[in-house]
């Protein structure tokens, strides 16, 4: 990235600097890329996320409902005592009241909910508008996170080098943040998406070095097998290929490659994981042995004939809804904030969502937003019907621009409940569901609040099983164990 960072960096390419920005939608993810080479940070996060200083004592959630992510169900008045990392007793409200020096959270009003998992996180997402460069700040995504309940992301797709240290250095409380399973860069085919977005936006020389950083291009078998061993080698937790034309005209990796991907990966033991956007995109995927959609189909209603099919296939479905409607809406009207981003967000920041620049145009994406425009309503649809087929709905944000760490995977859970999930399933797919995938077992150890589990854990006001946004509400998270000290903006 040192060539890359002289050159966008230097006097001489601002110009095509701010032709770049200023003329075209970037989405985050290349922002992120943009990232050793832009000039400014990110703005500073109003939110301060720490460590609650409690020497290492017990902690005693006191007389809060639980909700059973199995059941679906909320036992009133219960007791919870986290030890170390985990949870290690459940009672009845009083049972557990004289635990040695335990430090206790009064749970009176509140339920108590596993931690929540963002099955579609970017950690090196840069969340402001398209048009503005700032370099993405991880560590601050990760405590937003945090500061949010998402107490574990999975990150299909991290496009710089740090992605496996980064989550080690979580993993060894050296950052504060959820638990990160990365795929670490996307594979995708040379001309095919996210490549395909950049060559759409840059100028040929920005691109043919910005393309290897958003993702590997494999043209042939061979390569699609370096690409896989060499994620592999390096720790990825799955790997990830883009199957889906951005923008609508661009190419797809062909079948073998993308059976020469699922293979090696299998070969290594690793699970694919695909970006997908139309049903026969699902279907290729699912028939060249993916094991996840890291989307749902987003672009067009799934045929009713095909609904039997895709469920037949037993791939869990990473929703995201969120973040196609987003695009969709970016350019109508300002971002209204819910109440969590006015919690986590500087006004500043969210007021620069709209308008936008007098110059700013869409390019070759316009008729991709147009799309997203066009089809909220049937990806609601797509994953009401594909759910009450018996497809496994995961939740997911896609954090990037206007999409925020945290925050978004609360927007993500209220627009499951529109889709017509109840409030229950809405957050089984933000905790079970997304933890059995992770831990490739039906009793995951995570995702459930149950003796021996990780202590992965969010108090919040009210009962999300009755309306969804209580979930929002935080009054406490315990991350792995350990209680946060959260403050927002308000
Ligand atoms: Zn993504």
């Amino acid at each position: 990235m040192n060539l890359l960072h002289r050159l966008i960096a230097a006097p001489a390419a601002r110009g095509i600097r701010t032709f770049f920005f200023r003329n075209r939608v970037v989405p985050a993810f290349l922002l992120a890329l943009m990232l050793s080479a832009c000039v400014q940070p990110e703005a500073d996060s109003p939110i301060d996320v720490t460590w609650a200083d409690l020497d290492g004592r017990p902690l005693l959630v006191q007389n809060a409902a639980v909700f059973d992510s199995i059941t679906g169900q909320v036992l009133p008045n219960q007791d919870v005592l986290v030890r170390g990392a985990s949870i290690v007793a459940i009672g009845a409200a009083g049972s557990l009241a004289e635990t040695d020096g335990a430090h206790v959270i009064a749970g009176q009003g509140a339920t108590l909910i596993p931690g929540l998992i963002d099955m579609h996180g970017h950690v090196m997402a840069s969340t402001g508008p398209s048009w503005e460069t700032a370099t993405p700040n991880p560590e601050d995504n990760l405590r937003a996170y945090a500061f949010a309940g998402v107490t574990t992301v999975f990150d299909p797709g991290d496009s710089s080098d740090e992605a496996y240290s980064r989550r080690q250095r979580v993993a060894d409380g050296e950052l504060l943040g959820p638990r990160i399973f990365t795929a670490g860069r996307i594979i995708t085919d040379p001309e095919g998406h996210p490549r395909s977005v950049v060559d759409a936006l840059a100028p040929w020389w920005i691109a043919w070095l910005l393309k290897p950083q958003v993702a590997t291009g494999v043209a042939t078998v061979e390569e699609a097998r370096d690409a896989v061993d060499e994620r592999a080698d390096a720790g990825a937790d799955a790997i990830k290929v883009a199957i889906d034309s951005i923008p609508l005209d661009a190419a797809i990796m062909p079948a073998d490659v993308l059976g020469a991907v699922v293979d090696q990966a299998r070969q290594r033991k690793l699970r694919t994981v695909a970006h997908i956007g139309t049903t026969e995109d699902a279907i290729v995927t699912a028939d060249s042995g993916a094991a996840l959609w890291v989307h749902g189909v987003y672009k067009e209603r799934v045929p009713d004939e095909m609904v039997a099919k895709l469920v037949a296939y037993g791939i869990p479905m990473v929703t995201t809804s969120e973040v196609f409607d987003r695009y969709g809406r970016a350019l109508q009207g300002p971002l209204v904030p819910s109440k969590l981003e006015q919690q986590m967000i500087s006004p500043e920041k969210l007021a620069s969502f709209f308008p936008p620049p007098e110059d700013f145009d869409l390019g070759a994406l316009q008729g991709w937003v147009e799309l997203m425009q066009q089809t909220r309503e049937v990806r609601l649809d797509n994953v009401g019907r594909l759910h009450a087929a018996g497809v496994t709905i995961l939740a997911g944000s896609d954090t990037q621009s206007g999409v925020f760490p945290g925050a978004g995977l609360h927007r993500e859970l209220v627009t499951l409940v529109a889709a017509g999930l109840s409030p229950a399933e809405a957050l089984r797919a933000a905790t079970l569901s997304p933890a059995r995938f992770l831990d490739e077992s039906a009793d995951p150890d995570a995702g459930v609040i149950a003796v021996g589990k990780r202590a992965d854990l969010v108090l919040v006001n009210g009962d999300p099983t009755r309306d969804i946004a209580a979930v929002s509400n935080i009054r406490e998270v315990i991350l792995n164990g350990r209680l946060l000290q959260r403050r927002g903006a308000n």
